[in-house]
Formats: C-alpha cells, structure tokens, sequence
C-alpha cells in the first residue's frame, strides 16, 4: 500500500465535497421564474395558454416549480421517464407528453400524462383501446405538418384522420398542434399558422367536433407574440429554451425581455500557457477521430479548464468574457484562447459559461457537474 494514498475517508471527500469545486452549474431560479411570468404575461394578453416544458433539465423538480411560481398552465416533456420522476414528486399538474408515443408505451402513456401529441392512426387506436379499459378518455393533440417536416399528418389528409379518430371511444380530440423549427429549420410565420387555424375550421365544420386547443409551437413562435402578429386563435405555445435561457435558437437570437443568466456554468483553469496555436508534429487524428485544422494566430495565451466532452459537447457552451474563444476539447480539457482578454486569469481561478440548448442538455444529464440552486 502506498503510503501516501488517501484512505476511504479522503476518496468519499473527493466524490462528495470536492466534486463541487471543479466544475459546477449555478442555477438562478429566480430568473427561470421571471422569465415564465414575462412569457406567460405576454401570452395571456393574446389568449395563449402556455405549457412549460421541462426536458431541457431532466424535469428538476426545483426547476418546475420555479415554472409553476412563474404561472404556467401545465407542463410538458419529452420523455416518459422525466414524467415518471414529476409524478414521483407528487406533480399534479397537468403534463403533455411532447414526443410522439411509441406504440410500445401506450400503457405508460395513458397512466402518466394528460394530454398526449399524436401523428399515427396506429398509436393512437391503442391508446384508445388502453384507456377504453379503465373508462376513462385520453386527450391527445392531433399534430400537423405545416412545413418542417418532422412529426404531422399532412394537411390534406387531417379531416379524414380526425373523422376516423373522433370515432374510437378511448381518446378524445382535444386539439391541434404543429412544431416547428426542429427538423426542416422552418420558422413559425403567420402563414403556415394561418394554415393550422383554417385546418381546425375545416375539422369543425366537416366533422362536427370542437377544436379546443390550438397548439403553435414553441419558443420561436413567441417572435409573432411580441411582434402582435400571432394570428389570433393560436391558443396555446409549448416554451422550454425562451423561459430556461432567454434564447431562441431558431433565429439566432436573445429575447430581449429575457434574462440569460438563469444557467450558468463554472469550471476551474487548471493549465495557463502561452503556446503556438499550431500543433507541432507529424499530423494524425484527434481523440474523436476527426482531422483538426487550425490557423496560426502566432503564440497565444491559453487556459485549460477542467471539462470536456464527458460534461459537455463545446458547441453547448458561449463564454461569459466575450473576448475568450473555446479552441476545442477532448474528453476531459477544454483548451480556451484567452490572450485578449483584460482580465488577469490565474490557475485555479473559474471561468464562466452560458448555455445553448444543447448544452443545457447534456448538462442537466452530467453526473460529474454538481448542480448548485441560488
Ligand atoms: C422541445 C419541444 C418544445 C419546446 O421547444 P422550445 O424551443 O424549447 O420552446 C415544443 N414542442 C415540442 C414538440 C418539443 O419537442
């Protein structure tokens, strides 16, 4: 045995408090919370409900209730076993499930959620037939396809399909819906969501059913809101990244109401050196086995941070000092170029990141990030 290794007490030190000090993620819920009531005022103005949606952080139950403190009129998720852990936290509130259902889940899906979005005649006859047997109706969100291309029935075909759906006695319509910006890049505009409304004209007056709720979107849609021209019957919107981080991706842009600092990530400079920006050496592949390329900017100053592709994929992360630059990262160092910034960087000093969606993401599924509530 070696006598300078630490004994058990020193390892749990390390799994436990130490873990902390490297790399951790402030949460302000404070700023989750303003941003709902900033959304959900906006929106109740023009007669939007909106649903909080909680995937972007694994349905944190800290983080939910910061939405329900904010005013949203339900939740939302992707995934049936962020629902499961809501519901294991006593969450009574009403949750849509946003994914479309496997038809392998039918069961889950009709004893977890309250409203579900569906496509495919297939899942929804089962999960018709699964609630027929505890008596009870599952609302489900027939969605459409105005342009992007990811989950729909095509325009052309929703009165047929609402006609045959409106007969199974296990489901019941309780509106339309479309996503947009996700798979085809497709912005929300007030054409194709003029289209989603003559749709659930046609539906009313063809099939004799009333279409509650008009589902148009997500963030990107809230541009339309602001802008006052959201069509008006578009009664409900779906928020994740706009109320989490003040963003909205799709157009590449902040929301300026917003506030941005709700996530924000801190990690440890462990190396601090002026170096060649030019690799030196006979050149092969890079611990992912891409071909790196690089520019020769002279010798630069360079912090190495504590985090890597493990925690977080680089692309998910802008520096809070704009005049850093993210070089790139392996699995465990991320190599920043810091040679123009004013501020005096020191080993073991933190550096600090907002959040992209995607980053947002990986994060809040990152066992080795510790989470701290402020
Ligand atoms: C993720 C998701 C949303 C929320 O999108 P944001 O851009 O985070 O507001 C809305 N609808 C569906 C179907 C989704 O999957």
């Amino acid at each position: 045995m070696r006598a300078s290794a630490p004994g058990n007490d020193g390892f749990r030190q390390i799994t436990t408090s130490h873990k902390q000090m490297q790399s951790f993620l402030e949460i302000k819920l404070k700023s989750i919370q303003q941003n709902t009531q900033t959304i959900v005022g906006l929106c109740r103005e023009h007669g939007i409900r909106v649903l909080g949606v909680t995937k972007g952080f694994s349905g944190d139950p800290r983080i939910v209730d910061a939405m329900v403190a904010g005013g949203v009129d339900g939740l939302a998720d992707s995934r049936l076993e962020n629902v499961a852990r809501l519901r294991g936290n006593d969450c009574k509130h009403e949750i849509t499930l946003l994914r479309i259902p496997r038809l392998s889940d039918v069961k889950y899906v009709v004893g977890l959620v309250d409203y579900s979005l569906n496509s495919e005649l297939d899942v929804i006859r089962a999960l018709s037939c699964e609630a027929y047997k505890y008596n009870i109706k599952h609302n489900i969100i027939i969605m459409i396809d105005v342009g992007d291309r990811r989950e729909g029935i095509l325009p052309e075909d929703v009165v047929d399909t609402v006609r045959y759906v409106s007969s199974l006695k296990g489901v019941h319509i309780a509106g339309i819906g479309t996503n947009m910006g996700c798979f085809g890049g497709i912005l929300p505009t007030m054409n194709n969501l003029r289209l989603l409304l003559e749709i659930k004209s046609s539906i009313e007056s063809e099939c004799g059913i009333e279409v509650e709720i008009v589902s148009g979107g997500g963030t990107s849609s809230l541009e339309l809101v602001s802008a006052g021209t959201m069509p008006s019957g578009i009664n409900q919107l779906r928020v994740g990244e706009g109320i989490l981080l003040g963003t909205d991706t799709t157009r590449q842009t902040v929301i300026p109401q917003l506030a941005q600092d709700a996530f924000i990530l801190y990690s440890e400079i462990v190396e601090l050196k002026e170096k060649p920006s030019m690799p030196y050496g006979e050149a092969g592949f890079d611990a992912f086995g891409n071909v790196p390329r690089f520019t020769d900017m002279g010798v630069r100053k360079r912090a190495i941070v504590s985090l890597g592709k493990q925690d977080v994929n680089p692309d998910g992360l802008i520096p809070l000092d704009e005049r850093t630059t993210i070089l790139g990262a392996s699995s465990d160092h991320m190599v920043i170029d810091v040679t123009d910034s004013p501020t005096p960087y020191r080993v073991g000093d933190m550096i600090a990141f907002r959040l992209n969606y995607q980053g947002l993401l990986f994060l809040s599924n990152s066992m080795y990030v510790t989470k701290k509530y402020i």
